[in-house]
């Protein structure tokens, strides 16, 4: 018979368990995913105190004493699970706790400090912001104009090429040697750098195809290797007010230049759980006030939405879902892209003083 109080009791007991059973001893950190199903590079789980629950922001899912054993043993029912929790550390059912073992249990747990932040992985690799420069100026050439008028297309134009620090390049490798890009029919490919907030750094860019229809085998590249940090994840710790997130990178730019908020891109659903983490080391009063979740609408990006948004609840971040796109857009440049009229018009301004080259700016009404 397992009473109330032994319920509470073995609740209580997470701290033991994952040490008897995980070998987790430090609970300050992030530790590997307790499930044997996860196989889990990264430690991706943590243990809030608060309620004495693990939490893994690879697979998604949070225990506690009872599920983790569960999980752990495939163990049913609740009176079975409490045993084999109890078995594992040492508690004694039905006498109100008293234990075996030299060891006393705590029926009832001091409040542990707040565990101090995990930097996420460093990501990114050398700075590459000469590069990115190098790459923006090619814009502007007579060969990067072909990448200008994809970007026009896309409904980004040159303010925007300028706001987020964009370029054209022929070989991706000259602006990070880890890129390994086979597209023999591209005509070059636009780069989208993952600048820092005063544009002094980029250790990370990703690269975009530029190329006829059908004519990309992708159309965006990551460099090889190395650990994909979030597009523009700085704004994920200066306090802002609300905070955009998107899943491509275009979106994001789209939805920056809809709403004229702030928006970070994860590059793909896999960089999620990166969201979470990066919010997780932030400490609270510098997180954003409220994340707006914009995925994109098919059935991947709203696996996603519902993941993000579990995990913004358990770290308690206020968040809404972006709503539908008015026309049925499948994502914000779609949308962007479905307010032009039947034709591109665009506003040509004074040309650049730095450049000489006139400036086009997209217009539609
Ligand atoms: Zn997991």
């Amino acid at each position: 018979m397992v009473t109330e109080t032994d319920r509470e009791a073995l609740r209580g007991l997470m701290p033991e368990l994952l040490s008897a059973r995980c070998g987790i001893t430090d609970l300050r950190r992030s530790f590997r995913c307790p499930s044997p199903a996860h196989e889990d590079r990264d430690p991706s789980a943590h243990y809030y105190a608060k309620d004495n629950t693990v939490h893994c922001f690879g697979c998604g899912k949070t225990w506690d004493v009872f599920s983790l054993v569960a999980e752990l043993d495939g163990v049913d029912g609740f009176a079975e699970q409490a045993r084999a929790v109890a078995d594992a550390v040492g508690y004694r059912l039905g006498d109100g706790g008293e234990r075996g073992g030299a060891r006393m249990p705590r029926s009832k747990r001091k409040p542990k400090p707040r565990p101090p932040f995990d930097p996420p992985r460093e990501a990114g690799g050398a700075n590459c912001a000469e590069a990115c420069g190098n790459a923006f100026a090619h814009l502007y050439s007579a060969e990067g104009d072909i990448g200008r008028r994809y970007l026009r297309w896309r409904g980004l134009d040159d303010g925007d090429a300028a706001a987020f620090g964009l370029g054209f390049t022929r070989d991706p490798r000259e602006v990070m040697p880890e890129f390994s890009v086979y597209e023999p029919r591209a005509l070059g490919f636009i780069t989208i750098p993952f600048w820092n907030r005063d544009f002094s750094i980029a250790n990370y860019c990703m690269v975009r195809t530029v190329c006829r229809p059908g004519d990309a085998r992708n159309k965006e590249w990551r460099p090889r290797g190395l650990a994909s940090p979030l597009w523009r994840e700085w704004l994920l710790s200066v306090g802002a007010e609300q905070v955009y997130v998107t899943e491509g990178l275009i979106d994001a730019m789209a939805l920056a230049k809809i709403t004229g908020g702030d928006t970070v891109a994860l590059g793909g659903v896999a960089n999620a759980k990166r969201l979470a983490q990066v919010l997780y080391a932030t400490p609270p009063e510098r997180r954003p006030a409220r994340v707006t979740v914009a995925m994109d609408e098919d059935d991947e990006g709203r696996r996603t939405r519902d993941r993000i948004c579990r995990d913004l609840d358990v770290l308690g971040v206020p968040h809404a879902v972006m709503p539908p796109y008015p026309g049925g857009a499948k994502d914000a440049d779609e949308y962007l892209m479905a307010m032009r009229g039947r034709e591109w018009e665009f506003e040509v301004r004074e040309p650049s003083i730095q450049t000489g080259y006139d400036l086009y700016y997209t217009r539609w009404l």
